[in-house]
């Protein structure tokens, strides 16, 4: 079954910060997670990006 390669983005600055991989048949909403931002140096909201 394919999954889809999506970027977690910083909300805060845009910074692509990490990457995952999601099944949009099991999980068809946004993800979105509380991560450490590099250029923030802090936890921010970070949000799945096409
Ligand atoms: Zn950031």
């Amino acid at each position: 079954m394919p999954r889809d390669f999506v970027k977690l983005v910083c909300t805060v600055c845009g910074e692509e910060n990490y990457h995952t991989n999601k099944n949009k048949k099991t999980t068809p909403e946004r993800l979105e997670f509380n991560k450490y931002c590099s250029r923030c140096q802090k936890q921010t909201s970070h949000k799945e990006k096409k």
